[in-house]
This record gives structure tokens, sequence and C-alpha cells, in this order.
């Protein structure tokens, strides 16, 4: 089966062969502070760094979840309030749950076929951080690099945190122009879940130790220590560091290899409209996603163009939140094969 789900989704094809390899190394047996640990989790970052372009001077940490970066940064990154700008449920979410660790923490909700207003923000925020979501995964929007640039120029003391968890990997994106960009491994690196990667500039590093909270087990200055060392708070999931270490090692570096990304997606968007009942969920193509494709349609149509692809071995994501009747969605992740979309598209094209 081919999964176009965005997340788990397709893995990368040499998965397989890489956990073999883990276990035939011993490395799922060691002991989290022994050398080879720290050298394995040493590999894993430099090629990281290589394969994302993770400028020098930022630390990168190890989190079980997205979601748990989310809790990290409200707990352990600010003493007063984050703002939250969102055109979608990921981002409410996050938005959810940082207001429940610190109360006075906002929200922003923009609309689906806008650019992010940057421009109307210009207003003192109180917020020590602005957070934004670069892909709604929940209905195929992004936030484009000139517009994080811009927000982060707009707003000099207040640090700007991206979840690019659908993207980072899938995409260039510019990580000076932010402060905290965070991601977990089951969508663009084509992993099996359980695995958060967190990246800090040197001005989030400073204002953690400056706030120094160490309350909790995930308290991020205690994880930047351990981190420093090679090292993590408690025995982490040390399979799936080393497969980011792998894929990371593996693949063409993503500031060559994104703009595949985004002709596919482009190639997908101009298929759908001319040859089938759907249409892009987004009309402004200035904030279509490159990697997860969200396609509209009657309720009857998704259904069968569900029914037909399950037939044919592969898997299309469903709607999501509130668009959850009237959409569906497509991964466009480097795992996925241009043969894999040649399938899809053949099987559009015989069955509508
Ligand atoms: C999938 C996703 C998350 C949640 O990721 P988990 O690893 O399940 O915590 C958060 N934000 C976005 C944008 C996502 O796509």
């Amino acid at each position: 089966m081919i999964s176009f789900y965005p997340g788990p989704s397709q893995l990368d094809a040499q998965v397989g062969k890489w956990m073999q390899e883990a276990v035939d190394q011993g490395i799922l047996s060691i002991n989290h502070r022994s050398d080879s640990f720290m050298e394995m989790m040493a590999q894993t970052k430099s090629a990281l760094t290589r394969h994302l372009d993770i400028p020098s001077g930022f630390e990168i940490i190890f989190t079980s979840s997205a979601t748990e970066c989310w809790e990290m940064i409200s707990q352990s990154a600010l003493k007063g309030i984050s703002l939250h700008i969102f055109n979608g449920a990921f981002g409410e979410k996050w938005y959810n749950y940082a207001h429940n660790i610190k109360k006075g923490s906002e929200e922003y909700p923009f609309g689906l076929q806008e650019v992010l207003p940057v421009d109307e923000l210009l207003v003192p925020i109180m917020a020590e951080i602005v957070c934004i979501t670069q892909n709604e995964t929940s209905n195929g929007t992004q936030v484009k690099n000139d517009v994080i640039k811009y927000l982060m120029k707009s707003s000099p003391t207040t640090l700007v945190a991206v979840d690019a968890t659908s993207s980072l990997g899938g995409i260039a994106l510019d990580l000076s122009q932010a402060d905290i960009w965070f991601a977990s491994v089951q969508k663009c690196f084509g992993l099996p879940a359980g695995l958060g990667v967190m990246i800090f500039s040197d001005r989030a590093v400073e204002r953690i130790k400056e706030i120094g909270e160490k309350d909790h087990y995930n308290s991020i200055s205690t994880t930047l220590a351990f981190g420093k060392l090679n090292q993590t708070a408690f025995t982490p999931n040390v399979l799936s560091i080393y497969l980011l270490g792998k894929v990371a090692e593996t693949r063409v570096p993503i500031s060559k290899s994104g703009n595949s990304t985004a002709k596919r997606a482009e190639i997908l968007y101009d298929f759908f409209e001319n040859n089938t009942p759907f249409t892009p969920l987004i009309r402004n193509q200035e904030v279509r996603s490159d990697t997860v494709v969200a396609l509209k349609g009657s309720a009857d149509q998704i259904a069968l163009a569900h029914h037909f692809s399950e037939k044919a071995g592969l898997l299309l994501g469903k709607g999501y939140g509130k668009w959850q009747k009237e959409t569906f969605r497509i991964a466009n992740f480097p795992s996925h094969t241009d043969s894999d979309f040649d399938q899809l598209i053949d099987l559009m094209k015989s069955s509508f």
C-alpha cells in the first residue's frame, strides 16, 4: 500500500534496512550515557544540520512529539504570554495547549485564503513569543519564508516560534529567520512516529537560560544542557534518533531538493483542478501548501475517490476538523516517488 496520508505517512524506502542495521549494530541495547550513544546522537545532529542547513550557533534537541514541543515552549521559553496566529486546527490546538499553561496567551485567527497578516500586528505586542504554523496540515495552507522573515523584523524583541511539523524536511525553510522550529518525524522525514525535533536560535537559547525554568522532566534548559553533551534527560527513542540520522545523511540537502516538492505540488493542483470533480481548497496560490494538498468536492465524490483508491492500494488522507466532509488531503513528502504519483493520477483519470 502507498500512503498519501499527511502523517503518519509513507515510510522512507530504506527504513526496514536501517532498522535491521540498528539491531545488528547493537545500538538499541546500549546505555544512553555511553560513548556509542553520544557518538550516534552527535552524528544525527550533524547530518540534520547539513540536510536542513541549520545555522551555526543553533541548538537541536529531541522530544517525543510536536505536541510535546507546544507545551515545552509555554513551560520553558516564556514568563508571560504567547500570541498565536493561525488559520487552522493545528495552530488552534497549539493555542489551546499554550493557554492552559499561560492563561493570558492570545489568539489571532486569520482567513484561509489570506496571507498571514503581519502588517496588522505591527501594533506593539505584549507577547514574548509569536507562534505560527508554517504548514497547516488540516487545510493545506503555508506561510512563506519571506512572511516569516518580515514577522521577525517587525517584532525585534519578540521571539518567533514555528510549527513546521508537516514541512521540515520537505521544503527549504530559512531557519535563520525564526527562533524556535519544531517538527515530528512521521511527516516529511518518512519515519515511524515517536520523535520530535526542536531547533533553537542562539537568541532563544539565551532567553531560555535567562528564564531558567527547571521544574519539569522536559524543561528546555535541562534538555539543552543534556543536549550539549549529546545526551538526553531520560532514556530516549534511540531507534528514531538513529533513523533520523540515516534519513538526513542519505537525502539530498533540502536546499537542493525542496524545489522538486514545490514542482510536484503544482502538477497535482493543476491535475486535480482540470481533470477531476475536485478543486484545490485553497484558491490563493500564494498560501497553498507544497507538502499537503487539500482538495475540495462533494461528499459523494470524495467517498468515491477513497473507495477507488483503497481498492488500488492507495491511501488518501481524510479531511480534517471542520473541513472533514468536504475535503481530502494528499501528502507530497520526499518518501513519495514520482511513480507513486503517476499511479494516483492514472487512477483518478480512469475513475472520474
Ligand atoms: C501532525 C502535526 C502536529 C502533531 O504532531 P505529533 O507528533 O502527533 O505531536 C502538530 N502540528 C502540525 C502542523 C502537524 O501537522
